[in-house]
């Protein structure tokens, strides 16, 4: 894809700092590094976002997730957790349209990385939540 910072960054048009990579996938640095550590894992192939993956890419890039997690952890010994984060559409922080995956190794609560979850449960009842799981359950394809 021309124009695409991901892509250049596969093809070596621009730079990066790899951690890992095979014919699927390459995992770099975030230039950001939210955490240190923080690593980028993007398909070869070019999806916009975690919508247009079919079964086959969707299966060997997530294959690849776990062991550069456990690489991210190993290599260094205050890491205490890991979060996955995937950001899909502007409204949901996606700043570049070649599909990624955030993995941000964590050194306690207070080490610059947070996600809210707003606990609406009250708002729901269980009829509700039943008319929306129904809504989603036909829609996923067969
Ligand atoms: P998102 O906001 O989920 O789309 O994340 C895009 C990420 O790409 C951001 O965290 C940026 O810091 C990162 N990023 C953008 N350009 C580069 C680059 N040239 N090298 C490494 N990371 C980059
Ligand atoms: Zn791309």
């Amino acid at each position: 894809m021309e124009d695409c910072i991901f892509c250049k960054i596969i093809t070596g048009e621009i730079p990066s700092t790899t951690v890992y990579e095979d014919e699927v996938v390459k995992a770099f640095l975030d230039i950001t590094q939210v955490t240190p550590g923080h690593t980028l894992v993007i398909p070869k192939k070019h999806v916009p976002d975690l919508f247009a993956y079919d079964e086959e890419l969707a299966s060997q890039v997530f294959a690849r997730i776990p062991k550069i997690a456990r690489a991210i952890k190993a290599a260094n010994p205050e890491v205490v957790g890991l979060n996955l984060v995937n950001n899909n559409g502007q409204a949901a922080y996606q700043s570049v349209f070649h599909s990624h995956f955030h993995l941000i190794p964590r050194f306690g609560a207070e080490d610059g990385f947070a996600m809210k979850f707003t606990d609406n449960s009250a708002n729901y009842t269980p009829t509700d939540l039943a008319l929306i799981a129904k809504s989603i359950e036909t829609k996923v394809e067969k």
